[in-house]
């Protein structure tokens, strides 16, 4: 009880500070002003680094194709109500309407919990990949085009259809990409391609159950066989969980990781080959 009346009297005495700064002088304003740049500054942005803790085991969620309303929404209402962090590979030409172009802004100002990553504009011409990778300078442009209108905040790239990792002058997985892959190392990017995938058959439906996906993960950490020890990246599309039994069973795969107190969920910003 006593510590409820100190605690009380003290939101009082924050209530009565605030109300007297609204009456301070321009030059205590001005003050304010730049105490809170130096509060921006600290706070971490995309992209910035994140330390590992060796004990730990690195889960990224990233999910392509975005925006695919409902499936889209429906995997941001599971993430957060998880507490865990995802990235979105968005696609330039699915946020041609309104609406879509909402759920873009909502996920990029989601940061830290959501990061929005750059998947080209026309996903590798309509899916014609062997035209696309073919023209590289054409790819490239698509590439900077879905960076520049989705307002991408961090030089990460997912190719459509391609299982490629680029870093600074390395690069693995298949060839038919490499000439694009070189080029976006020489202007900066960074291309991440994933260990494994929580496939889907027709359309969208999820081919592997929760406890399935769960095991193969377990797999990739115990056998070392991610690309990177201590990180494994999963790959899904947002579209395989708009109906209610897949939305379950993300749920499940989610909340059953979480109970390994080893695993914790990043962005793809904090995977170690980006951040290098
Ligand atoms: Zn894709």
């Amino acid at each position: 009880m006593k510590t409820q009346l100190v605690l009380g009297a003290a939101v009082v005495t924050l209530f009565a500070s605030n109300l007297l700064t609204g009456c301070k002088s321009g030059e205590d304003e001005k003050k304010k002003g730049a105490d809170s740049t130096q509060v921006a500054e600290k706070k971490a942005g995309p992209g910035d680094p994140i330390k590992y803790d060796s004990s730990k085991r690195y889960i990224f969620l990233t999910w392509d194709d975005a925006p695919q309303p409902p499936g889209t929404n429906v995997c941001k209402q599971v993430f957060q109500e998880q507490g865990v962090k995802a990235t979105f590979f968005m696609v330039g030409m699915h946020q041609l309407d309104h609406r879509r172009k909402l759920i873009v802004d909502s996920l990029r100002n989601a940061y830290p919990q959501f990061l929005i990553a750059n998947h080209s504009y026309t996903h590798g011409f309509r899916n014609n990949y062997r035209s696309f990778y073919a023209h590289a300078d054409s790819a490239v442009n698509d590439f900077l085009k879905a960076q520049e209108e989705l307002k991408i905040p961090v030089k990460i790239i997912r190719l459509p259809g391609n299982n490629n990792w680029v870093s600074k002058g390395e690069i693995r997985g298949p060839k038919t990409p490499r000439e694009v892959c070189k080029r976006l190392d020489s202007l900066g990017f960074k291309v991440v391609g994933w260990d494994l995938e929580w496939r889907f058959k027709g359309n969208s439906t999820p081919i592997q159950s929760a406890d399935e996906m769960v095991a193969e993960v377990n797999n990739k950490f115990d056998n070392f066989t991610s690309y990177e020890p201590n990180a494994v990246v999963i790959l899904a599309h947002d579209r395989m969980f708009a109906g209610k039994q897949y939305a379950d069973s993300l749920r499940k795969f989610i909340s059953v990781l979480k109970q390994d107190p080893r695993n914790v969920f990043e962005t793809i910003d904090h995977y170690p080959m980006v951040q290098k």
